[in-house]
């Protein structure tokens, strides 16, 4: 294989596993969110309904304030008919009477219904306290479990980068510079190896022309389906990265 190539094949080893990790983090990430948000979501009910029960408590107010304004209007038509005479008088004010209670007991019926429908939402609001409590508790471990694991992977990028580094530092900047190209293309592997005369890429099948211009090893040959590199794997090489990249390979968190 060529030099030049077998540095970058390292380096993309190692971009290959960072871009694991990566996706490994945004997921443990997204796990965190949704957990944030659940706990948002019980917040904002719990909120709402503690809304819901303190209105129903003004209107239970404004009802009993509402009940006394008629008992007192009640009591003084009572006064008044005691110092009567007039039987026609007498009448009215009965009559008078009897429609405040009426209105009276209408106004207790509102309050009855109210205090019936806030002991429900009470019930409600002590369910979602009930159900925040137990979520927060569950969460907050969960939350420590997934930040540590986002911690190992984020040392593990460290010295991934650190690795990378070290071998940019002594690969071909031009065989690099296109790598980078390709790969930021693609987010995948691009220099790959012919296997059955296919590239091991795309898995098109290429010509056996294309497979002896790589196997001359001189400079670099692109996949004309994919734009990939590619690179020939004499049988003793293949076995030997084989074995690097199982040696090199770390067990990741998560
Ligand atoms: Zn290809």
């Amino acid at each position: 294989m060529q030099e030049a190539l077998k540095s970058i094949i390292e380096i993309q080893d190692l971009d290959m596993k960072m871009v694991r990790l990566m996706r490994i983090k945004r997921e443990r990430q997204k796990e965190i969110q949704q957990i944030e948000n659940l706990r948002a979501d019980l917040h904002k009910q719990l909120k709402e309904k503690e809304v819901e029960v303190e209105d129903l408590n003004k209107q239970i107010r404004a009802y009993e304030a509402q009940i006394a304004d008629i008992s007192e209007k009640l009591k003084g038509l009572e006064d008044r008919q005691t110092q009567i005479k007039k039987v026609e008088e007498f009448n009215a004010l009965t009559q008078e009477m009897t429609a405040a209670e009426r209105e009276r007991i209408g106004v207790e019926q509102k309050v009855s219904d109210v205090v019936d429908h806030k002991a429900a939402e009470e019930e409600l609001l002590n369910k979602i306290r009930e159900s925040l409590k137990a979520s927060e508790a569950s969460s907050i471990a969960l939350e420590k479990e997934i930040q540590s694991s986002i911690n190992l992977v984020n040392e593990e990028g460290a010295q991934l980068k650190v690795e990378r580094d070290a071998l940019a530092a002594n690969a071909d900047p031009e065989t690099l510079r296109i790598y980078e190209r390709l790969l930021r293309n693609k987010k995948d592997r691009v220099v790959v190896p012919i296997e059955n005369r296919a590239c091991s890429g795309c898995h098109i099948a290429l010509t056996a022309q294309h497979e002896n211009i790589v196997r001359k090893k001189e400079g670099l040959v692109f996949c004309e389906h994919c734009s990939r590199i590619h690179f020939w794997q004499d049988t003793t090489e293949a076995e030997g990265a084989e074995t690097t990249t199982k040696r090199r390979r770390r067990k990741v968190a998560g």
